[in-house]
């Protein structure tokens, strides 16, 4: 692994920490003051301030330190990784990932930074937990470079008949054909109907039939490139909003593209398999080539017995000698792989076998396989 990545990956997963304390930190903050301003003391400093100095200093020292907090360690934070980007921008391979194309001067390097960044701090809730700071850090750049649209206007005359759509709810449009029908639908009398979202607000596109089913296709081509490349959600709705430059930051979000664009990813997604057919990685067939596999940015997934389903996607954020540190929930784990254990590599897959007779089966993913999915210009995809 180049070393300007591991230390852009350290830094960057450091960030994201450190943005996930201060939205957590904000939230409780937030909370605590609405409690308080309902407290028997927030109405004695109200009534009687002098009295109630100690009490409303202490108070003002939560938040203060929270701000010195976010000085010292937070700001130490953001400009490690601003360094290591900079450092990492020297090296090809960092820049062909990152979808760079040009060499970028000093002040738009700082620009992409500070879109970056910002995009990280307004999405700190969100990120995927599974993803570690690294790839949700290349993926943020690469939608820097290439910005998506992110209009979502709600239709307010029907698409394709120009009636008038309502709300309607889903036991009345749909009666027995779904088995969910709690909530709403969106929908016209031609039977075209977008999703409601729970707060009630509508969330896509009017849509009929064929769309409606053109975009469940679009939801299995994301999942399945997990299944494939071993990509994150995250990573392949980033992946959609490339091939389509819309913003597509959930799954829900694909309730917003068109027939077209539903089309353009089916194709981008057939040229994806067969770039990947012309990969062929080498898997590891010893404890010492798996620890450097996943070194040089490999993944794994865990399989269930059979080895077709594929569950938990493990991305490391570190790797030691016999473990490897990911992200999960909202700190870290580390999965073992210690070396006086049983290992039985069979090409993709690989199987731990325990002294208790337990077996777990795993699948690889070589980081040439998700680069495949930026491997051409949409040009000519
Ligand atoms: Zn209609």
């Amino acid at each position: 692994m180049l070393k300007e990545e591991h230390e852009l990956r350290k830094a960057a997963n450091n960030l994201i920490l450190v943005l996930t304390i201060n939205e957590q930190l904000k939230q409780g903050l937030e909370s605590f003051d609405a409690l308080l301003s309902m407290s028997d003391f927030e109405r004695r400093a109200f009534d009687n301030p002098s009295s109630m100095s100690a009490y409303t200093s202490a108070k003002e020292g939560l938040h203060t330190s929270f701000e010195q907090f976010k000085a010292t360690y937070g700001s130490a934070v953001i400009s490690a990784t601003y360094e290591a980007f900079k450092k990492a921008l020297s090296k090809k391979e960092f820049c062909i990932e990152a979808g760079i194309k040009t060499d970028l001067t000093k002040s738009e390097a700082a620009t992409v930074f500070n879109k970056v960044f910002q995009e990280l701090s307004e999405q700190s809730g969100t990120f995927p937990e599974e993803a570690d700071g690294y790839a949700i850090f290349i993926e943020m750049i690469r939608q820097a470079m290439n910005p998506a649209e992110d209009t979502k206007q709600i239709a307010d005359v029907c698409p394709y008949c120009g009636g008038v759509p309502t709300r309607i709810s889903k036991a009345e449009f749909f009666g027995d054909m779904v088995d969910d029908v709690d909530g709403y639908v969106w929908a016209c009398e031609c039977g075209a109907y977008a999703q409601v979202a729970a707060d009630g607000s509508v969330v896509g596109l009017l849509a009929d039939r064929t769309l409606h089913a053109s975009r469940k296709r679009i939801r299995h081509i994301i999942l399945e490139l997990s299944r494939l490349v071993g990509v994150t959600v995250f990573e392949g709705c980033k992946w959609v909003s490339f091939i389509t430059d819309r913003k597509i930051v959930a799954l829900q979000d694909i309730e917003w593209l068109n027939e077209a664009e539903c089309k353009s990813i089916t194709d981008a997604f057939e040229d994806v398999k067969m770039r990947l057919k012309a990969v062929n990685p080498e898997y590891p067939k010893s404890h010492k080539e798996l620890i450097a596999f996943l070194e040089e940015g490999g993944r794994f997934s865990a399989l269930n017995s059979y080895g077709f389903k594929s569950g938990r996607l493990f991305v490391p954020i570190k790797v030691g000698n016999e473990a490897v540190r990911v992200r999960f929930r909202k700190g870290v784990q580390d999965i073992m792989l210690p070396r006086e254990l049983d290992y039985q590599f069979n090409g993709q897959q690989f199987i731990l076998l325990h002294p208790t007779g337990k077996r777990e089966r795993f699948k690889l993913y070589a980081k040439e396989q998700r680069q495949v999915l930026y491997k051409e210009d949409k040009e000519n995809v």
